[in-house]
């Protein structure tokens, strides 16, 4: 067996920050110190990956991508949105359930784990909550659990009926799972094609007002204290609103147990940005305003966001490039959340990663497998990040199928140099290996 020597950089973890190099026989880190190279390997024994002037953490882990098979392979595949996963640092992704047909069954589960198997990033997979995520009657939750779903969600709608959701969290609690909820009133939200705001108006576009999200996210804080006697753990995706920051903020400071997330394009890019019409900038819930951005970095800053989640949602371009309004929302998101965490926010490398790695791990109930501690007798699934290193976005060099970035032309700092799963190199020097 070929052991694999990742030398010269910065381990950093939940523990701390310290130089040292990082053995790893097979699946498992075997040591994490000072100089190992030279300890009894002759030439043929040691593979070496040069971590000089990087960082070396546990990968990231993103409770939130849309790999769109089965049913829509021309976006997506498993195949190619792990590779896209693992350049951009992450060793497990939870695959969303808005497929075609949705993952609402064991057999569908089995499908896409099956399919992930031989990719090059832990795919899991999230549940939905009901039945063809129509929001009518509950999805079979128990068999889906049995396989090791611990995250349902329609994602893409919110469950509307009160009632419903008020027994999902019941269910969900019996099985000891997470419920994560896209927040958005359909009533309130129908019609709207991006934020309802000063831009929407001069624009002449349909808006989403910041409230159809807060709604949903107030709803659910009243549910989950309803239910929490029961031990229900309710999951905010993609939060993209003040209100809904402040709403979550004040339920955690009442000792309700919520965790949200928030996307790189909530606190990279504004409502501003659609003036040009261009669809790639549509996205759901919108990009919103200058004080929403602030609102979503204060928010990740002091804990009340748990998690960075990309919600990279690829789409095909003759779908993509239709009319904004007629246009699908959704931006790819695997490739750039990593450089836009690290340029963007602020805040110690440290803190980033943890929202990146560590934190989603646990929500994800991963934490066992990723989220590091980068430390002996750990399972190896890493990533080696150049904190310095300055590229641009070409959205025809990304791994994706697709090509929906917004962030095409745009000048990042920070990148994935290698990235280990399951103990093997995947990406070396910035190439996908397969
Ligand atoms: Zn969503």
């Amino acid at each position: 067996m070929t052991d694999l020597l990742i030398r010269g950089g910065t381990v950093v973890d939940a523990t701390g920050s310290r130089r040292a190099d990082v053995l790893v026989r097979g699946r498992v880190v075997v040591a994490v110190g000072a100089d190992l190279d030279g300890t009894g390997h002759d030439a043929a024994g040691l593979r070496m990956l040069d971590a000089g002037g990087c960082v070396v953490a546990p990968g990231l882990v993103d409770l939130h991508a849309h790999l769109r098979q089965p049913g829509r392979e021309e976006a997506e595949t498993i195949e190619t949105g792990a590779r896209a996963a693992a350049l951009g640092g992450y060793t497990a992704i939870v695959a969303m359930p808005n497929t075609e047909p949705a993952i609402d069954c064991a057999s569908v589960v089995r499908e896409v784990l099956e399919l992930g198997r031989s990719s090059v990033c832990d795919v899991r997979v999230a549940g939905a909550i009901t039945k063809g995520r129509r929001g009518e009657e509950l999805a079979a939750m128990a068999e889906m659990a049995e396989l090791g779903v611990r995250l349902f969600t329609d994602d893409g709608a919110g469950v509307q009926d009160g009632r419903l959701m008020r027994r999902a969290l019941e269910y969900a609690s019996a099985l000891g799972v997470t419920l994560a909820q896209h927040c958005e009133d359909a009533c309130l939200a129908a019609g709207g094609h991006m934020h309802e705001g000063e831009w929407s108006s001069r624009l002449g576009v349909p808006g989403v007002p910041a409230e159809a999200e807060e709604l949903m996210v107030m709803r659910d804080i009243v549910l989950a204290r309803l239910t929490a006697p029961l031990g229900s753990r309710m999951h905010f995706l993609h939060l993209s609103t003040a209100g809904s920051i402040a709403a979550v903020r004040a339920a955690k400071a009442s000792g309700l147990a919520v965790t949200a997330e928030a996307a790189p394009h909530h606190f990279t890019l504004t409502d501003a940005s659609v003036a040009g019409y261009d669809s790639v900038f549509k996205v759901n819930p919108p990009l919103r305003s200058p004080a929403d951005v602030a609102a979503v970095k204060a928010g990740l800053a002091d804990g009340t966001l748990d998690a960075i989640a990309t919600d990279h949602a690829p789409h095909a371009p003759e779908e993509k490039e239709r009319p904004f309004d007629h246009a699908p929302p959704g931006m790819l998101g695997l490739e750039t959340a990593l450089a836009l965490s690290l340029g963007e926010l602020d805040l110690p490398l440290a803190q980033v990663l943890a929202l990146l790695s560590w934190q989603p791990a646990r929500i994800a109930g991963l934490e066992g497998v990723h989220g590091g501690p980068v430390a002996e007798g750990r399972p190896a699934n890493l990533c080696v990040i150049d904190p310095s290193v300055v590229w641009v976005v070409d959205p025809d060099a990304l791994a994706s199928r697709s090509r929906n970035t917004p962030y095409a032309g745009r000048k990042l700092t920070g990148r994935t140099r290698h990235t280990v799963l399951r103990g093997e190199p995947v990406v070396v020097d910035g190439e996908a290996q397969r």
